[in-house]
């Protein structure tokens, strides 16, 4: 089907490499989106992994959307790259999320895109809106009223049911039977509508209990093996933070269990996957660019990440890390950055005393961030990012100052190696506040109020 594209969609289907385009004839049509600007949607392997697997399913042709990233963009419409169709001529709307910090941005496309917003207030012919992510299996419920049914689980594990044969004769049916359908036979479907929440009389949270003959507990779906599933970039552009460059996930989920963070509890267990195929990725990302992001909770942890690095090639190739530990940093892992001409590096010490990291259970000591910043600067890496948290719990003032004693002996360390290269780079410290997070060990911790965070900011 064609439809009137613009400009700058033009421009971003033009960069692209590895776009894929298929007949809508017979075929479920999936409107993948994102909801954020297409730089922010491409640079998220999740979001092109769902893209990869939707289209490997012979009867669904997806296509994706996105956010407009100015008015000018599509007279503000949500078209989608492939073929320039409004998301809303779709058999399904898929949105695939990852932060909440987008949540606003969902209404915001549903909008834009000429849907009623509740779910309650759409029927047929609306397109069946779904939603999946890492932010949903954590809590669905800020968007629940908005989304006609969730995936809850890893997309591996769950799409291929759920867009079986049977979904477009269930697209045909009434709107409550199709979901129906779904929710008792698809695991980890989770429809709303079908869900009553109930409360203690002083008002907090009781139980949420099913209003149909459907699952009392919906079971998170994730896939046991990674040996056979691939995950890497199905497109590649420069329009992204990563500019061009072949991601490839090395493993999923993390074995260290920082109790802040919920990627080290939501994707246990951790799982690695083999060498063999880490390598078959490889040569298939060099075979389309010159630069390959190893891409996992804390890639330095794989077993046998400096045998995968090793790895020769006719070509000269970059490899990047989204993320080592401070702890891992092997004269190997170090001669690749070198040889990659990595700029900046990242330290997470989170907590700037060594009594609150050992409560949160970072498992790193301070000698191992002052020597990896120090050797990262001296390997000829100029710049580094420190991360550090407030509001922690069990926080006193004490902690707090230690943040900035420990930013200090690490400029102390990085101004030494810097000299001793003859190029000073530059420090960047990000500060963010706690937020408790889903089945994480401080799930129940209260945040800080606002007050005491801009007092412990100042
Ligand atoms: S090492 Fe990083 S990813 Fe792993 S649990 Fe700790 S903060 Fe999370």
């Amino acid at each position: 089907m064609a439809w009137k594209t613009d400009k700058f969609h033009k421009r971003f289907a033009e960069s692209e490499i590895g776009t894929i385009r298929k007949p809508w004839k017979g075929r479920i049509k999936v409107a993948l989106v994102y909801p954020n600007t297409y730089h922010v949607g491409m640079s998220n392997l999740g979001f092109q992994t769902v893209y990869d697997l939707l289209n490997k399913i012979d009867h669904v042709v997806c296509e994706r959307g996105f956010l407009p990233t100015d008015k000018r963009q599509g007279s503000g419409r949500i078209i989608t790259i492939e073929s320039g169709s409004p998301i809303s001529a779709f058999d399904v709307i898929a949105f695939s999320v990852s932060f909440e910090n987008d949540f606003p941005n969902l209404l915001t496309i549903l909008e834009k895109a000429g849907l009623p917003l509740r779910s309650s207030n759409r029927e047929s012919p609306h397109p069946l809106i779904i939603a999946g992510g890492v932010t949903f299996f954590l809590n669905p419920e800020p968007v629940a009223p908005f989304v006609d049914c969730f995936l809850i689980g890893e997309a591996e594990a769950i799409l291929p049911r759920f867009f079986d044969t049977d979904l477009p004769d269930l697209l045909n049916q009434d709107r409550t039977s199709c979901l129906k359908t779904l929710a008792q036979n698809v695991p980890g479907t989770y429809v709303p509508e079908f869900y009553n929440a109930t409360y203690h009389s002083d008002g907090t949270f009781r139980a949420v209990e099913p209003v149909l003959d459907v699952p009392v507990k919906i079971e998170r779906r994730f896939l046991k093996d990674l040996s056979r599933a691939p995950t890497c970039s199905a497109v590649l552009t420069s329009d992204t933070t990563f500019d061009r460059t072949f991601l490839i996930e090395v493993s999923r989920g993390c074995p260290h269990g920082c109790r802040f963070c919920s990627t080290g509890f939501v994707y246990r267990p951790p799982r690695f996957r083999p060498l063999s195929l880490l390598e078959k990725c490889m040569q298939h990302g060099v075979s389309m660019t010159d630069q390959i992001g190893l891409v996992g909770a804390s890639v330095s942890d794989h077993p046998e990440i400096n045998k995968l690095c090793s790895q020769k090639f006719e070509k000269d190739i970059r490899i990047s890390f989204s993320s080592f530990r401070a702890d891992a940093l092997s004269p190997e892992l170090l001669s690749v950055l070198r040889q990659s001409k990595v700029k900046t590096a990242t330290i997470a010490p989170d907590a700037g005393s060594q009594r609150l990291r050992n409560i949160i259970n970072k498992g790193i000591t301070e000698q191992d961030i002052l020597n990896a910043a120090e050797t990262l600067v001296a390997e000829g890496i100029p710049n580094l990012k420190l991360y550090f948290m407030v509001g922690l719990p069990l926080e006193t003032m004490d902690d707090v100052e230690a943040i900035v004693t420990l930013c200090k002996q690490i400029k102390h360390k990085f101004l030494k190696s810097s000299r001793a290269r003859k190029r000073i780079g530059e420090i960047t410290v990000s500060l963010s506040s706690f937020v408790p997070k889903p089945f994480t060990p401080f799930q129940w911790v209260a945040m800080d109020d606002i007050g005491s965070l801009k007092s412990k900011i100042k």
